[in-house]
């Protein structure tokens, strides 16, 4: 920790209040008291605790609900419960929400600066973690426009090369630019997932939620990826059963949502096959449907698609390029929004990915 640790004592009982902020005081720590659970959540908004000293039995704010309300505050405070013997079992329902540690009651100073100084230890790891985690991002958005911006202006150099007569002209060179450009296009789409992956994953994307038209989004989406629909001579055709209202979403959120889906529902489909999506109400949610007439997902890897880095395989498959990230950051999206997503499929017929996001 960057300074000495803080700590806040809360105990309805002023002779206990008082015997650990003397303990404490004595080995250099800063100590403030609270008498109740609402003196303490005060407390705590106003000011920077690492550490909690708190009674579980106490008139007025309980100590589990200082618990509950402490984790919207600061959910990284290491809170240690001080308990009498007969309360061993609310001890154990208050880890459940979150308390780090225990010290029965009575306890001698020798071992409330022992279980002090695990806390302190345990808030340590904490505040290195949430530092790693701000590092790996830092490096993440790093690689991603180092990434990014060569890889665009390559792209675009090749693209007009494809222009070019002696090009059009010699089938082995065109094959090669073709190629090139289709592993370019797959750098692009690789540093794009890696940096929304790491970004949803560690909940950093900084959302600007507004009312959001998901059927001008599934539009705009469906304009986007056109051109690869029309190499593979795909239909993708839009059904809205019900003109639903608006949700409350960052429409980039839900652009990624869609554009993931639509693009595998386009990778893994067949020459000249059909995406059919579909957007109807569902009691007070939304349903979105896209289904495709596809190559289809086996039983065996139907399971893990979600999962990170998963590709399932196959003869079919095995020339179609990705990641493994898409669908990851699709069920990661759809998390956030509390909403759910279910897929059916079957082998060379199709896949159907149902989607539900509460309206409110
Ligand atoms: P990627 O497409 O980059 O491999 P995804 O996370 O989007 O990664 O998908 C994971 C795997 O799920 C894919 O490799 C593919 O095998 C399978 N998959 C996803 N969408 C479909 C689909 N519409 N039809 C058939 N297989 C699919």
């Amino acid at each position: 920790m960057a300074q000495e640790a803080k700590i806040l004592v809360i105990d309805d009982e002023e002779v206990i209040r008082e015997g650990c902020k003397k303990t404490l005081h004595k080995n250099g720590y800063e100590v403030d008291m609270a008498g109740d659970g609402n003196i303490g959540l005060k407390k705590v908004k106003e000011g920077r605790f690492d550490i909690v000293l708190l009674d579980l039995k106490m008139p007025g704010l309980s100590g589990m609900d200082f618990l509950k309300g402490v984790q919207k505050i600061d959910p990284d405070i290491v809170n240690v419960i001080i308990t009498g013997y007969a309360t061993i079992e609310s001890a154990v329902d208050a880890m459940k929400l979150g308390a780090y540690d225990y010290i029965p009651k009575p306890f001698s100073p020798e071992q409330l600066r022992q279980v002090v100084k695990r806390a302190i230890e345990k808030r340590r790891l904490i505040e290195e973690a949430k530092r790693l985690r701000r590092q790996q991002e830092q490096f993440m958005l790093m690689v991603y426009h180092e990434m990014k911006v060569p890889l665009t202006v390559v792209k675009g150099y090749l693209g007009n090369l494809m222009k070019a007569e002696i090009i059009a002209e010699n089938e082995a060179f065109n094959n090669m630019l073709t190629r090139s450009l289709l592993r370019i296009d797959s750098l692009i789409q690789l540093s794009e997932d890696m940096l929304n992956f790491s970004l949803l994953k560690e909940n950093q994307i900084k959302r600007n939620i507004e009312p959001t038209s998901v059927v001008d989004l599934l539009n705009e989406v469906m304009e986007s990826v056109s051109i690869d629909a029309k190499k593979r001579e795909i239909n993708i055709e839009l059904i809205v059963l019900d003109e639903p209202p608006g949700i409350k979403a960052d429409r980039d959120d839900i652009r990624k949502l869609f554009t993931n889906l639509l693009t595998n529902a386009i990778k893994y489909n067949k020459h000249n096959g059909s995406v059919f999506i579909m957007v109807a109400r569902k009691e007070n949610r939304l349903f979105i449907q896209i289904k495709d007439t596809g190559v289809g997902i086996k039983k065996e890897h139907i399971n893990r698609i979600f999962d990170e880095f998963y590709r399932a395989k196959d003869e079919k498959t095995r020339d179609i390029t990705g990641t493994g990230l898409g669908l990851s950051i699709v069920k990661n999206i759809v998390d956030s929004y509390k909403g759910n997503i279910d897929v059916e499929s079957e082998p060379d017929k199709g896949s159907t990915f149902s989607i539900y996001l509460p309206m409110d």
